[in-house]
Formats: C-alpha cells, sequence, structure tokens
C-alpha cells in the first residue's frame, strides 16, 4: 500500500466514497505525496515520453507557428507568450530558439509558465537558465495583454469524473473501500442536466466523462484572446465528444491498475475537444479540431526534419528519422493526438490549421 493509499483509505472510511475527480486529484497533485508534486515524471527513465522530448521539431514548429500569428497580427509591442503544464520547459526552450531570428518578437514577449508542481518549476528554470521567467499558479494571474499561448498535454491531466447510463439517469462512478482495497463503485441513478445532450449518443451502460476544472481554464484563456488578440494552440490526446472509459494508468511506460498505486503511477484520460470549443465559443473563434500529424506537417516539420538530418549519421540519424515518424504517423502520434487553437473572431485562423 502507497503512502496516499492509506491517506486516501482513511478519508473514505470518514466521508464515505470519493469521485474520480477527486482520486485523480489527490493522486497527481497530493503536496506530498502527489505524483507531480514529487518527481519529474518525463523521459526515458520516468513514466512517459511527450512530443518536446521526442524531437525538437515539436517546439520548433509551434513557435513559429506562435510567432507568424504575431506578425500577422501586427506585431503587437507587449505580448505574453505563456504556456501550460511545460513539464521540463523543453518546448518553450525549443520556441525561443525557433523564434530568436524573428526580429522585434523578443524584445515584445514576456515569458509566463502555469505550473503547479515545484519539482518541475525546477526542471522548467534549469532549462531557461538565461530567460527571465515569471511562474503562476493558475492562468487567472498572467497579465492582462496579448496571449500567445501553448499548452502539450495539459488539459489530460486535469480530474475527470465518470458517469454511467442507466434507465434512470447517470449513476456517478466513485472510488469506495473494500476491507483495505481501493475499489470501484457507483452512486444511484439521477438525472443530470450537464449531460442532457449525451442523451442522443449513449445508451445504457455507456460511460462518459467530463473535466470540470477544463471549462474555466480554457474560458479564460479564450477571453484573453479575444480581448487582447492572441493565439493558443492545445495539443493533446483525446477527440471531439470522449465515450467510454478513458482513465488510464501508467508506470515506466508501461499501463498499471488505476487503483494500485495512487501517487506512484501518472493518471490521464482523453481530452474532450468539444469541451474545449464550447468554452472559448463566447469570447474568441475555434479552429477546427487537427490531428498532430496534419498540423506538424502543414507548419514544415518535414522540411526541417531534412534539414537537420543533413548533420547526422548512423545511429542519431536513425534516431531523428524514427522521431519524425513517432510524431507524424498516424500509427504513432499522429492521429491519436489532436490540436486545436483559439484566435480572435473575425481574423484568419493561425498557420497550420484551416
Ligand atoms: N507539456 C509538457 C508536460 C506534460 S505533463 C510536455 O509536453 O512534456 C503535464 C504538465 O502539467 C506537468 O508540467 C504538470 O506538472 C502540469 N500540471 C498538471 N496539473 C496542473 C494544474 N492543475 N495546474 C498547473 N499545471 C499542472
Amino acid at each position: 500500500m502507497t503512502p496516499l493509499a492509506g491517506i486516501l483509505a482513511r478519508r473514505i472510511r470518514a466521508e464515505g466514497p470519493i469521485t474520480v475527480a477527486d482520486y485523480m486529484a489527490e493522486c497527481l497533485l497530493h503536496p506530498e505525496h502527489g505524483y507531480y508534486a514529487t518527481r519529474d515524471p518525463l523521459g526515458a527513465d520516468g513514466d512517459f515520453t511527450t512530443a518536446p522530448e521526442i524531437s525538437q521539431m515539436f517546439g520548433e514548429c509551434l513557435g513559429l507557428a506562435l510567432v507568424q500569428a504575431w506578425l500577422d497580427q501586427g506585431r503587437p509591442p507587449q505580448v505574453v507568450l505563456a504556456e501550460i503544464g511545460p513539464g521540463r520547459g523543453t518546448l518553450m526552450a525549443d520556441m525561443l530558439r525557433a523564434t530568436r531570428a524573428v526580429p522585434g518578437f523578443a524584445e515584445a514577449m514576456g515569458v509566463h509558465l502555469v505550473e503547479a508542481s515545484p519539482v518541475l518549476r525546477e526542471k522548467q528554470r534549469q532549462a531557461l537558465p538565461d530567460v527571465e521567467v515569471t511562474w503562476h499558479d493558475r492562468v487567472e494571474t498572467l497579465p492582462e495583454a496579448p496571449l500567445f499561448l501553448v499548452a502539450n498535454e495539459f488539459f489530460d491531466a486535469l480530474p475527470i469524473r465518470q458517469f454511467i447510463r442507466d434507465p434512470g439517469g447517470w449513476r456517478e462512478r466513485r472510488v469506495a473501500l473494500e476491507g483495505e482495497a481501493l475499489v470501484f463503485g457507483a452512486t444511484d441513478p439521477a438525472p443530470l442536466a450537464d449531460l442532457a445532450h449525451r442523451l442522443e449518443d449513449t445508451g445504457p451502460g455507456d460511460m462518459v466523462e467530463i473535466c470540470p476544472s477544463l471549462p474555466p481554464i480554457a474560458g479564460e484563456v479564450a477571453r484573453r484572446v479575444g480581448i487582447h488578440g492572441g493565439v493558443a494552440i492545445f495539443v493533446d490526446y483525446g477527440d471531439w465528444r470522449s465515450k467510454g472509459d478513458t482513465l488510464q494508468a501508467l508506470k515506466a511506460h508501461e499501463y498499471c491498475d488505476v487503483l494500485a498505486e495512487p501517487g506512484l503511477a501518472d493518471l490521464t484520460a482523453h481530452v474532450d475537444f468539444e469541451a474545449l470549443a464550447k468554452a472559448a465559443a463566447p469570447h474568441a473563434a475555434v479552429t477546427r479540431m487537427t490531428p498532430q500529424g496534419v498540423l506538424l506537417e502543414r507548419l514544415g516539420i518535414t522540411a526541417r526534419a531534412q534539414v537537420l538530418a543533413r548533420g547526422l549519421s548512423g545511429a542519431a540519424l536513425e534516431s531523428h528519422i524514427a522521431a519524425h515518424r513517432r510524431l507524424t504517423h498516424p500509427e504513432e502520434m499522429g492521429s491519436l493526438f489532436k490540436s486545436i487553437a483559439y484566435h480572435p473572431k473575425g481574423t484568419p485562423p493561425p498557420p497550420g490549421f484551416d
């Protein structure tokens, strides 16, 4: 039993079963035993690898998309360059390197990182040694200014609630105790206004998920883009309207039981891109959901890969070619991962999006 399992068992004994969202929040961000609060989970020695850790080309392409949007919007003089959930800081470092050659951008922007984990904030500091960075706990404290923002694999780490369709309404999945063991249970069925639109595409026994903290965060980003200008690009794994149980645990690059080792495994769920679009709609224009592979191809990843390949040979060249394939190929990350962007209403979509 992990230390966090003991804490959760005591809480459930005292308060009764907890929602999946409560369970996820404790597992990921408990100040002492939470997964992100206590470790750097990324890379070959960690539990999972993300696009910016696979190749510098990912951050270069996204950086050029942001800076092109900045040029297209008339080079606003004081802008916020921001990332939510920056991990090791690799994506921001690659974006900054790729945009350095664009006259005026470095002088116009300040770098802002929204990060909950003290361990990862320290990693980010090390990855960006010569950069003046302002860290934030939440997007609400970013300066009110044109916002050029990216987030990769951030929303998949936010806690979700799970509901099972029942003839009598929806039963919410809960984490309960059986003896000393954490087990899944469910509430009695009840109607739920928030899920009225899911009655059309589900039947009894189907599971749907909602991420309660997604709309406030995405809505706040869209509000700023709508009022001040800028662009926000989100990349994550998921789909339009997720269906079924997508909660998964990953440890040392292997799937494991979601309830087995709370605090020691990464927990994620598919991101519902419809929710990302809906949260932004009152404030900003939203692009079509675009597969990661398509986005990166449109942003010129293959030409960039060819340039980088010229300096490589042997194993380094092979691993470079494999990285390009991993990021773009439909059987790898190319289609499972999707992207969507917010831009000011009445302006064309940012580069890479229709
Ligand atoms: N974007 C990085 C890391 C993805 S992992 C990459 O692509 O490599 C998820 C990131 O989101 C981590 O940095 C984690 O600490 C951060 N995070 C998770 N929940 C958060 C929250 N509620 N607020 C801010 N950051 C959070």
